[in-house]
């Protein structure tokens, strides 16, 4: 069962299990092939691509075929039990690499890594390896480690690792859209989530080098940046010395809209305790600030969003949509919706759809709950409500985002949509397809003077649940 409805460039189903490929002239060949194959959020895809920059450094250039590769790597997502049976099942099929080739060095790393630590290689007879999130520079002793014949382990996490001074090379990249890690880690123990055990402690990035790293992407021709983090709200950073700046979020916003108008900047994820008015008026005030916020709501009942530890209440997560229609006209909302958290009554569901209804939210990610050991909520409350509930429950609440998200498109037909041009769609070169400012996908005719990387006006046309049809009108 996928548990996700609409895909979304923060965690893309279709990229899933990808394998990342750096171009051979960046690696400083040594003859060694690295594959590196990464699961769950952008975060671990964007982790990634930090993995493959280190490893370049020591000369290991990427493949996309893990039967050539002298080390494969996985990088993995603990976010649901699901996730996790997912890794496991992949990590089998590198038992016959591994007969073929005995110097084969297999790695975990990520989230999956950081949860159980040395018992995967308890597990896992096959992996070599166990890395954590905060634990990637270290990656070439370790290998060196398995090089003479041990098992190698670090799982650190750390207060302070932000990865500021590397500069990730970009793996399977358009050339177009980048993701920038802005923080790392999470401090907020919602109930349900593994995160803060697997990532660590909430730290954020100088902004300089976040700014430094978006003007030279610009420079190198992409045109679009997603600056991620856990609770990207929260985000904070203070320079030591005489005069303390602080830079909060709004600030950063700002600072890389003033890169250039042409760089179009996004952000996840949005957390609905922490995102201020001053952050909305920095959206409204930059067009090149895309005007799409994921606020996920979790539940639209106060008492399992208490037990959630979510920190906020239905009316201030109502709130707060208020605040961003208001500040900010024409803004797409997305979220995560949890169905069958612990004790959740049908009543306090139908609070959840009722949310929905008052949102019309443009997309959502939907899941069952899973427990996580460890967990605030593994501790404390009974999963007590049974998989057919938490199913029909979740298959109720898909049905009707995808009436929203039809509602949605449906609303954009006859309007002008100014489209950054992505590449050809996925159904047909004759096509090239794109995003709106409000993060919807756009379909429409190949033409002459235009070419993905560049702005063009869409007049919408038609829609599907998921994606704008138009023509250029300029
Ligand atoms: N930091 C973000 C936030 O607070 O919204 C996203 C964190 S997580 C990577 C993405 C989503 O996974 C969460 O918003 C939540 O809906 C879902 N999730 C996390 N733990 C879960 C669990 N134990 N069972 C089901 N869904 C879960
Ligand atoms: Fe997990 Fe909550 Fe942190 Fe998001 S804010 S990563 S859901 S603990």
């Amino acid at each position: 069962m996928m548990d996700l409805l609409i895909p979304d460039k923060t965690h893309d189903e279709s990229r899933q299990g990808e394998a990342l490929m750096l171009k051979a002239e960046a690696a400083k060949n040594n003859g060694r092939k690295l594959y590196i194959e990464s699961y769950g959020c952008a975060m671990n895809f964007s982790d990634s691509e930090i993995v493959a920059s280190i490893l370049a450094e020591r000369g290991f250039e990427t493949t996309s075929d893990y039967s050539v590769a002298d080390v494969i790597f996985i990088n993995t997502c603990s976010i649901r039990e699901n996730a996790e049976q997912r890794v496991r099942n992949r990590l089998k099929e590198f038992t016959v690499a591994k007969v073929k080739n005995p110097g084969l060095v297999v790695g975990v790393l990520g989230c999956m890594a950081e949860r159980l630590k040395s018992k995967f290689l308890e597990e896992e007879k096959l992996v070599d390896v166990v890395v954590g999130p905060d634990a990637y520079r270290d990656l070439p002793n370790l290998i060196d480690q398995v090089d003479d014949g041990q098992k190698a382990v670090n799982v650190l996490l750390s207060r302070e690792e932000t990865y500021a001074d590397i500069s990730p090379v970009r793996l399977n990249s358009n050339g177009i859209n980048a993701f920038v890690s802005i923080m790392r880690g999470c401090d907020n123990m919602c109930s349900f989530c593994v995160v803060p055990f697997t990532r660590g402690r909430e730290r954020s990035r100088d902004p300089l080098s976040i700014v430094a790293e978006c003007r030279d992407l610009f420079d190198r021709g992409y045109r679009e940046v997603t600056l991620l983090g856990q609770n990207v709200d929260s985000y904070k950073y203070s320079t030591t010395g005489e005069e303390v700046i602080t830079t909060n979020f709004a600030n950063l916003l700002e600072m890389v809209a003033l890169i250039n108008p042409d760089l179009r900047v996004r952000f996840s994820t949005s957390h609905p305790k922490d995102i201020t008015d001053d952050v909305l008026y920095t959206i409204n005030k930059y067009d090149n600030i895309c005007n799409y916020i994921h606020l996920p709501v979790q539940s639209g009942n106060s008492r399992i969003l208490d037990l959630m530890n979510r920190t906020y209440d239905r009316e201030w997560y109502i709130n707060r949509i208020d605040a961003i229609r208001s500040i900010i006209p024409d803004c797409a909302i997305s979220t995560d919706v949890i169905t069958g958290f612990c004790s959740e009554t049908d009543d306090e569901h139908k609070d959840t759809v009722s949310m929905m209804d008052y949102v019309k939210y443009d997309f959502a990610y939907m899941f069952k709950y899973s427990e996580r050991p460890g967990t605030l909520a593994a501790k404390r409350y009974a999963d007590d409500i049974p998989e057919e509930v938490k199913q029909k429950r979740l298959t109720e609440i898909v049905a009707k985002q995808q009436e929203y998200s039809f509602y949605r498109m449906q609303a954009r037909i006859g309007r002008v949509e100014r489209v950054l041009i992505e590449g050809f769609s996925k159904k047909s070169d004759k096509d090239y397809c794109g995003r709106s400012d409000q993060n919807a996908m756009v379909i429409f005719p190949v033409g002459e003077n235009y070419k993905p990387g560049q702005y063009v006006n869409v007049l919408i046309e038609r829609s599907t649940t998921a994606t704008l049809i138009g023509k250029v009108v300029d």
